[in-house]
C-alpha cells in the first residue's frame, strides 16, 4: 500500500491516482513519464510556472548560504524581498507582515483590524473564502467548511456578493469588511459593478477596515498587478500568499501603517515568517513577474483562452457560462464536471472543480498560446464525449 494512503487521513483529501514527479513551466510528467498540461497550478500556486529558472536558481544559492533567520535579527534576503513588494503595494500599504500561508495572512489581517478599531464585527460576503483556521474560517461563507466547527467567530455577518451597497447592513460593531476582489474558490465570480466602489466609501467615511483577500486574485493574476486595480479600488489591509514565493510556502499581509501599529510587540508573531529561502524564492517571483513581462502576458494568453472558451460555449449546450479575467476563468457546465475531470487528466490536462459545476482554470502566467490551444482541444473533446453521454 502507498505510504500516503497508509499513514495520511483519506477523509482529508479527495485524491486522483497519479504520482506527479516533475515540473517545468507549464507542464507536470507523472513518474509512469505521462506529461499533463497544468490548468490547475497547484491551485494557483505555480503562479510563475513550474520550476520557474529564476525561483530555482535563487532557492539554491540561498539555501548554500542561510537558510534559518528569525525576524529578530535583519536579513538581507528579506531585504531585498520587501523592496520589491513595497515597490508594488497599492499605495499607502506600506507595512508588511510575514507568515507561511493564505489563512495566516488572513488571521493577521483580522487581528490587525480588531485592534485598531476596538470593534469584533467583521462582514464577509456570501460565496467569500478566507482558509480554514479558526478566524479564517468564521469569515469563510461554505456551510459544509463551517457547520461542524461552530461556534466560530461570533459577530461575522455574509452580505449578498450581488449587493452594491452595503452601508445599512453595517452596524457600529463592525471593524473590518473582507471580500475577494474577484471570488475564487467558489467559482471565479466578479463583483456587480459599484460593490467594490461602494464598500470603499462606506470603509472610509465610517472608519471600518477594508481587507482584499488577494491570495488568489493577486499577483498578476487577473492580467493586473492586483485585481482591486481593475475597479481602481485600494483597501487599507491586503492578504497574499499562494503563488508568491514560486511555491514555497509564504503568507504576506500588507498594511497602512496606523492599523499594524496599533499592536505591541508579541502580541502577533510567527516562527517561520520571513524565512530566507521563503524571501529569495519571492524576490525571484517578483523579479519574473516583471521581467518576464507575466501580467502582460495573462492579459493576452487569457483573453485568447477566454475566447476559446466561448466558442465552447457556443458549440455545446451543456456549458451555460465563461467568465474571468486574465488566467483566472471559469467554465460553468449544466451538470456536474466530475467526469470532465477525470477524463481531462486521462487526456493529459489538469483542471480544478469549482463547485459541483464548475471548471477553474488558474494556468501559469507563464502560459502561451499553443499550449492553450492544444488544451482547447482537449476540452472540446472532453465536452463533446459529455454531451453524447448526456443527451440521449
Ligand atoms: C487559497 C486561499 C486562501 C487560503 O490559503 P491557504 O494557504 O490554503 O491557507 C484564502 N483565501 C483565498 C482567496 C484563497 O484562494
Amino acid at each position: 500500500m502507498n505510504a500516503e494512503d497508509q499513514h495520511l487521513s483519506t477523509s482529508l483529501y479527495q485524491k486522483f491516482p497519479i504520482k506527479i514527479d516533475r515540473g517545468k513551466g507549464v507542464r507536470v510528467w507523472d513518474t509512469s513519464g505521462k506529461e499533463y498540461i497544468d490548468c490547475m497550478g497547484g491551485y494557483g500556486v505555480a503562479l510563475v510556472g513550474h520550476c520557474n529558472p529564476r525561483v530555482v536558481e535563487a532557492i539554491k544559492n540561498q539555501a548554500e548560504k542561510l537558510i534559518v533567520c528569525h525576524m529578530s535579527f535583519y536579513n538581507d534576503a528579506r531585504e531585498n524581498f520587501i523592496r520589491r513588494i513595497a515597490a508594488i503595494a497599492p499605495r499607502g500599504l506600506s507595512k508588511i507582515f510575514f507568515s507561511n500561508s493564505g489563512a495566516e495572512a488572513v488571521e493577521a489581517a483580522l487581528k490587525f483590524s480588531r485592534r485598531f478599531t476596538g470593534k469584533p464585527g467583521i462582514i464577509s460576503m456570501s460565496g467569500g473564502y478566507h482558509g480554514k483556521t479558526f478566524g479564517a474560517l468564521s469569515a469563510t461563507y461554505n456551510e459544509k467548511y463551517r457547520k461542524p466547527f461552530m461556534p466560530l467567530l461570533d459577530n461575522v455577518k455574509f452580505l449578498p456578493y450581488t449587493t452594491t451597497r452595503i452601508d445599512d447592513s453595517i452596524n457600529d460593531n463592525v471593524g473590518a469588511v473582507i471580500v475577494e476582489p474577484i471570488q475564487g474558490e467558489t467559482g471565479i465570480i466578479l463583483p456587480p459593478d459599484g460593490l467594490l466602489q461602494n464598500m470603499r466609501e462606506v470603509c472610509t467615511r465610517r472608519g471600518i477596515v477594508l481587507i482584499f483577500d488577494e491570495i488568489q486574485s493577486g499577483l498578476g493574476r487577473t492580467g493586473k498587478m492586483w485585481a482591486g486595480e481593475n475597479w481602481k479600488i485600494t483597501p487599507d489591509v491586503m492578504c497574499l500568499a499562494k503563488g508568491l514565493a514560486g511555491g514555497v510556502p509564504i503568507g504576506l499581509t500588507l498594511t497602512r501603517p496606523e492599523i499594524v501599529e496599533a499592536l505591541r510587540v508579541g502580541e502577533h508573531s510567527s516562527t517561520f515568517g520571513g524565512n530566507p529561502l521563503a524571501c529569495a524564492a519571492g524576490t525571484a517571483t517578483i523579479d519574473s513577474l516583471n521581467n518576464d513581462n507575466l501580467v502582460e502576458n495573462a492579459t493576452e494568453v487569457g483573453s485568447y483562452f477566454k475566447a476559446g472558451l466561448l466558442k465552447l460555449k457556443e458549440k455545446h449546450r451543456i456549458v451555460r457560462d465563461v467568465r474571468g479575467l486574465g488566467m483566472m476563468l471559469a467554465l460553468e457546465l449544466r451538470f456536474d464536471v466530475r467526469n470532465l475531470l477525470l477524463d481531462g487528466m486521462r487526456h493529459g490536462l489538469l483542471m480544478l472543480y469549482s463547485g459541483k459545476n464548475i471548471l477553474r482554470l488558474l494556468p501559469p502566467l507563464v502560459m502561451d498560446k499553443e499550449t492553450i490551444s492544444e488544451a482547447l482541444e482537449i476540452m472540446d473533446e472532453l465536452i463533446s464525449e459529455e454531451e453524447k453521454r448526456r443527451v440521449v
